[in-house]
């Protein structure tokens, strides 16, 4: 491939390198015990970027004496960071974010080329992922214990807050770095260690935040950056009794194993899993409202993240005036690379994202829907914004996570049907609703069974709110001082003879 008019060759691993501000962000080997390793079984993975299809770099995948002295290094940090001063481990947090903020156009790219995102995307990515470090820096100082009531004279009790001890981290390749932050920063901020495994598609965006934590002069061990075979990696956190918590993003079946496996050592456990989010657009919504909701919620991060709008029902008063706006302004975005400025979709991560997409067009069209815009691939992994109607309430993209730009339309004629329907899956993660009347929101905001739900937005995430599912989308909360919480436990200390 040329130089581009962005100004980026994309013919060689050199040249990546010089479109990096600062190249030596970019990382090949493993971070942890507070050195930058290669494993000793010498094993590589390969980091493809997604729009080119060359390989952006060959990254370090080790094994276990690796993962095993990565927990050790995180065991023995342990003990200092736990008890350095709150404040301190703020200021941490502070110098790493201020880095961040240095090299956040480098981190952009990064995302960008390995995950293949608009780079207005990414970039709003490492503002977002920024955000959690911002919040959580500030929260440390501020984690606070209780003196309680005595339950009889001369007795004083308290619950004082512990950092819950060494973490490990499993991240998907949706959003490499907000993923990672939203575990690391909170996990930090309460005194606890984490070994990180990012996925293998997308490790260095967060290989290159370990080597920011490190030039921050966060200390050896407290947090480690590694990509592995993902199993092994499972395997070893989940057995292990040093390792306190398994915090995990990604699907409900990976999500189901490492809760099992996580059984025999009682470990706590965060599990941000799958998704398949309804959006219910009834009759009196403002329409301009519900096509930016459906735009938003369909089509960021080409429709590949867990809350995506999985499946929009649309009331029949409204259905065709809004599929008429719909379609117009899916049919303006434009599809390519993500290093080009005017790229609203950029290819999806892999060819099994892109079968899987068409595999659940061609069910939907089967089972009597109509394509209004858009198609399959051509052959690569650009896969076009496609919106079908008609489609049936039993089809595929309704019943399991499309994970692609693909939005189907379903016709609903009442309150009822329209909520039995978003409630009739497993999954229970977001759900949005499109309405002007406050009766229809509240009593939508009450009977969806989701942990979060997008009234008139479609752009629900910040830091600021307890991000979470219930049901098999997963357990605890990212976000917020709830999300602090996950890695604090109570500890009550109850004294008599006073
Ligand atoms: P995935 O296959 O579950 O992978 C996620 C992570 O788990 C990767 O790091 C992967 O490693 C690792 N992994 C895979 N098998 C494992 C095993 N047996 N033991 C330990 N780790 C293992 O999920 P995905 O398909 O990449 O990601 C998309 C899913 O994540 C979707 O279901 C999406 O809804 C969900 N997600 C949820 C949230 C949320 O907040 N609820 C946010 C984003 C994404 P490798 O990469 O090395 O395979």
């Amino acid at each position: 491939m040329q130089r581009t008019d962005m100004g980026l060759s994309l013919t060689t691993m050199e040249a990546r390198r010089a479109s990096l501000a600062r190249p030596e962000l970019l990382r090949s080997q493993a971070y942890y015990a507070g050195a930058w390793r290669s494993g000793e079984g010498g094993e590589t993975v390969a980091v493809t970027d997604p729009f080119s299809g060359e390989t952006l770099a060959e990254v370090a995948s080790v094994g276990e004496p690796e993962i095993r002295a990565a927990i050790a290094a995180a065991q023995t940090a342990f003990a200092t960071w736990s008890r350095t001063l709150n404040r301190d481990r703020g200021l941490l947090l502070r110098r790493w974010l201020e880095l961040i903020e240095r090299d956040k156009e480098d981190l952009a790219r990064l995302i960008t080329l390995e995950n293949g995102k608009p780079l207005k995307e990414a970039r709003a990515e490492v503002a977002y992922g920024s955000s959690f470090i911002e919040v959580y820096a500030d929260m440390a100082a501020g984690i606070l214990g209780e003196i309680l009531p005595p339950n009889a004279p001369g007795r004083r009790l308290m619950a004082e807050r512990e950092p819950v001890g060494v973490c490990a981290a499993i991240t998907p390749w949706n959003f490499p770095m907000a993923m990672l932050t939203r575990k690391i920063a909170p996990a930090l901020a309460a005194g606890c260690t984490m070994v990180c495994k990012p996925a293998s598609e997308t490790p260095l965006t967060a290989l290159a935040l370990a080597a920011l934590a490190e030039e921050a002069g966060i200390p050896p061990g407290v947090l480690s950056v590694l990509v592995s075979a993902p199993a092994l990696f499972g395997d070893i956190v989940t057995a292990s009794s040093v390792v306190r918590k398994i915090t995990f993003t990604g699907s409900t079946p990976v999500g189901a194993k490492l809760m099992a496996a996580s059984a025999p050592t009682i470990k706590r456990l965060s599990l941000e899993l799958g998704g398949n989010a309804p959006l219910l657009v009834f009759d009196d919504a403002d329409l301009d409202a519900a096509v930016e909701t459906a735009m938003v919620a369909k089509f960021r991060n080409g429709g590949q993240s867990c809350i995506a709008a999985n499946r929009i029902y649309v009331q029949r008063g409204i259905h065709d005036a809004f599929l008429a706006a719909f379609q117009a302004r899916i049919e303006a975005m434009k599809v390519g690379d993500g290093l080009d400025p005017a790229t609203d979709i950029g290819p999806l991560i892999s060819a099994r994202a892109v079968e899987k997409v068409e595999r659940h067009l061609d069910e939907a069209m089967a089972g009597g829907a109509r394509l209004v815009t858009g198609g399959k691939a051509d052959g690569g992994l650009l896969s076009p914004p496609t919106l079908v109607a008609d489609v049936a309430s039993d089809a595929l993209l309704t019943r399991e996570e499309t994970f692609g730009p693909l939005a189907g339309v379903i016709p609903f004629r009442t309150y009822d049907q329209a909520i039995a329907r978003a409630n009739d899956t497993p999954f229970g993660l977001a759900a949005y609703v499109c309405s002007t009347r406050p009766e229809t929101i509240a009593r939508a905001g009450r009977d969806l069974e989701t942990g979060m739900v997008g009234i008139n937005t479609g752009l629900i995430s910040t830091a600021a709110a307890p991000f979470g599912g219930v049901k098999s989308s997963g357990i605890g909360r990212e976000g917020s001082h709830h999300g602090l919480s996950e890695y604090l436990n109570y500890k009550y200390l109850c004294q008599a003879g006073l």
